[in-house]
């Protein structure tokens, strides 16, 4: 086989239909937050404001948070220098699985290097090693519990998005001595919809299953000490598993599972991508630390960020730009075509130094490209202006139709 001009053939269909993935070269500035500088392959630099960053609450450039992580490098070094089981623990991962048990009222939590390798060790383990294990997945879940789910070999039942009666009906369809897990989020990050967790939670219990809640979009913004969603509708006690990330509202790094001292215990006893991996640098705990304690008592990022995204939805209301409505941070807004997409993105990118990526099929369906936009607490009203503004403008001369939301 020629290997190369297969690779070759595969990614010139990505680019014919438009999804062929392009990185931003960026370089944050501290404290510029969410200004960065973009290297461009000629050599010459270019200031872009950034819309598109999972750094929600720009904890990232948190002073606390960076002093931490400073001091951790100081007092530990650069890495872990092993797996958690051979001499990889250090004192601020068990600092940190502590503080993150706090937060979601469990008993323990337990940390993996990203939330993609928690929800694939910790949903794959559960799957495999509960004896006739059935999952019942939302059909929105992310690539890192179907996989999850799939490396399991569990057999594997979708339920329709958010559709309480769809679950009901299929639990009540599935035999009733099997072991059950039913897996789902609670923000969505593409649509930024949110769960019924509660009626999911209550179905859950009458079926006698286990849940497990992906809070990856919620940890940090949600609930009155940014224990997510769970913790706002007051339900973290009645849910089995909670998993969560440091990388996005947190500022850091890593992933993790909070649930009772037995589920924890067994997850690290059995799960390879926990047992087999280095653990996460010191520092990045360190971090996470002072990340999770100031959230916890600081509603000023929530509230602000709040605030930037109403903000943003009414000054595309007056434009009529359509976005997707939804009940969280994030603000899709629809373009419908995957080579429009780019295109907006592109120029937004090139003439305005702003930044958002195109979101594209897989990712999410085709005819529902978007640019998904995600306000933090540092967008000024003046960068809301020229973002709103700039769409305005490609909007009218890509002649995109005002109601493909
Ligand atoms: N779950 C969901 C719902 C996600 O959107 C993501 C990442 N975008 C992850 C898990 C993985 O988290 P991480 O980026 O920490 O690997």
């Amino acid at each position: 086989m020629d290997f190369e001009a297969y690779f070759q053939g595969e990614l010139g269909a990505l680019r014919d239909e438009g999804r062929y993935r392009v990185f931003a070269d960026l370089e944050r500035h501290r404290g510029g937050f969410p200004r960065a500088t973009r290297h461009l392959e000629d050599g010459s630099t270019q200031d872009v404001t950034v819309w598109c960053s999972n750094d929600y609450l720009g904890m990232g450039q948190n002073p606390k948070v960076v002093d931490a992580m400073k001091a951790a490098i100081d007092q530990c070094g650069a890495g872990a220098g092993g797996t958690r089981n051979i001499s990889g623990t250090n004192h601020s991962h068990v600092l940190l699985e502590r503080e993150l048990a706090d937060l979601h009222g469990k008993q323990s939590a337990l940390l993996f290097t990203s939330g993609y390798v928690s929800n694939w060790a910790a949903l794959g383990t559960l799957a495999s090693k509960l004896p006739g294990c059935i999952v019942f997945s939302d059909a929105g879940n992310h690539a890192s519990m179907i996989e999850g789910i799939r490396h399991s070999r569990a057999e594997k039942v979708i339920w329709k998005h958010n559709n309480v009666r769809d679950l009901a009906a299929r639990l009540a369809a599935a035999d009733p001595r099997a072991p059950k897990i039913v897996a789902f989020e609670s923000v969505y990050s593409m649509d930024g919809d949110i769960a019924p967790i509660r009626e999911i939670v209550e179905v859950a219990e009458r079926f006698g299953a286990m849940t497990y809640l992906d809070e990856v979009h919620a940890v940090g913004l949600y609930g009155p000490r940014g224990g997510g969603i769970a913790e706002r509708e007051g339900l973290m006690d009645r849910i089995t598993v909670i998993e969560g990330t440091l990388g996005k509202a947190i500022g850091v790094m890593g992933g993790y599972i909070a649930a009772s001292e037995a589920l924890c215990d067994f997850v690290r006893s059995f799960a390879s991508g926990f047992i087999f991996t280095t653990a996460l640098p010191p520092a990045l705990a360190g971090g996470a630390v002072a990340s999770i304690r100031h959230l916890k008592v600081s509603n000023e990022e929530r509230l602000m960020q709040r605030d930037r995204v109403a903000r943003l939805r009414s000054l595309l209301d007056r434009r009529g730009i359509p976005y997707m409505p939804n009940d969280s941070h994030i603000v899709p807004v629809m373009v419908g075509n995957a080579a429009k997409c780019k295109w907006i993105s592109d120029l937004l990118l090139d003439h305005h130094g702003i930044y958002v990526q195109p979101i594209n099929y897989p990712t999410v369906p085709r005819t529902t490209e978007r640019l998904r936009i995600t306000p933090t607490p540092f967008h000024s009203d003046a960068d809301i202006d020229h973002l709103v503004g700039a769409l305005h403008q490609l909007w009218s001369r890509c002649a995109l139709s005002r109601a493909v939301a």
